[in-house]
């Protein structure tokens, strides 16, 4: 298939990359082009030098920027998505992003006689170099059986979650629940370390016990207890992502406590870790308000 990728970012690099190895013709773009030029060198493929030039002849479009705003600021001018995309194109947008601009990029593009899906992906950048990514689909199920050959690339799992919207709404709470259970581990560690309990034993009980969560058999022991805190997933889009489902939460008047907290103690953590900092990073403030570190 004819491919075009946008948004070389920390999991829209590995995603594409996949994609070109696959054997789809593929034409990358990126706000910042070093990045861009740099990829297509890599991968072999081509890079092009604005969004319509990038989707011109594209049968499937990929953008996966950070937030859905950003991708509605690439849809008009000259150089813009619209100026450029078929009719018959798909645009597969695996930004986390939220429903409302979602259904507003899907408008737009339905003006264009062009189609629309949501598809945010989970699994990490280790699962987009794998290939191993779920993938959360809202949109019109005969477009995603169109766009799928593209999708398998970097997806093992993809699910139609229904309308235009419903991948993001999905995605944002799955994001939730990642922000809670890391607030919560390292609320339960430090309180842990505190009373003398050494955190590795802590975990080999709780990860064969019913506390157990990824955040506890994965993300703790690879990257709190050996400090390593690798920058893999900014804090500042799990941020993004908590305050959506938060934010949802609100509008269909659904009692959220936990998540309207948690929203909040990850906003205050971006303004204290900064835009760089990894998701993981949080844990650091938790120990900072304990006086305990976790290792
Ligand atoms: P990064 O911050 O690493 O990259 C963001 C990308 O978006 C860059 O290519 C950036 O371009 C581009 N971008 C941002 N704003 C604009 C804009 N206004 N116009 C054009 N391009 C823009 O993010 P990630 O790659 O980590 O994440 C991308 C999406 O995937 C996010 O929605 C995130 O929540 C989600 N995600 C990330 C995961 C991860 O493990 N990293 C896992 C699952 C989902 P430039 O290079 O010029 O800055």
């Amino acid at each position: 298939m004819n491919t075009a990728f946008l948004g070389l970012g920390a999991i829209g690099r590995p995603m594409a990359a996949r994609v070109a190895a696959a054997g789809h013709s593929l034409t990358v773009w990126n706000r910042t082009a070093e990045r861009a030029a740099e990829f297509a060198r890599a991968n072999d493929c081509r890079q092009a030098s604005t969004p319509a030039e990038a989707v011109r002849d594209a049968d499937v479009v990929i953008t996966c920027f950070s937030t859905s705003p950003d991708v509605y600021s690439i849809l008009d001018g000259p150089d813009g998505l619209l100026a450029g995309i078929g009719s018959s194109a798909i645009l597969v947008d695996c930004t986390s992003g939220d429903p409302a601009t979602s259904k507003k990029i899907a408008a737009r593009l339905a003006e264009k006689g062009a189609r629309f899906i949501d598809a945010p992906v989970s699994g990490g950048t280790s699962g987009a170099e794998k290939g191993t990514l779920t993938v959360m689909v809202g949109g019109d199920a005969a477009a995603l059986d169109e766009a799928k050959p593209v999708l398998e690339a970097f997806g093992q799992k993809i699910v139609h979650c229904g309308d235009v919207g419903a991948g993001d709404t999905v995605k944002a709470v799955n994001q939730a629940f990642l922000a809670i259970h890391i607030l919560s581990a390292a609320e339960g560690l430090a309180t842990l370390v505190k009373q003398g309990v050494d955190p590795t034993k802590a975990l080999e009980v709780i990860n064969a016990s019913s506390g157990r969560s990824n955040t506890s058999m994965n993300l703790f022991p690879e990257r709190v207890l050996t400090r390593a805190f690798p920058r893999t997933f900014r804090l500042a889009l799990l941020e993004k992502d908590i305050g959506i489902a938060a934010s949802m939460a609100r509008d269909n008047r659904v009692p959220a406590p936990v998540m309207q907290v948690t929203a909040d103690i990850f906003r205050i953590a971006r303004g204290e870790l900064g835009e760089e900092a990894d998701h993981v990073e949080i844990v650091k403030l938790v120990e900072q308000w304990a006086g305990a570190e976790i290792e």
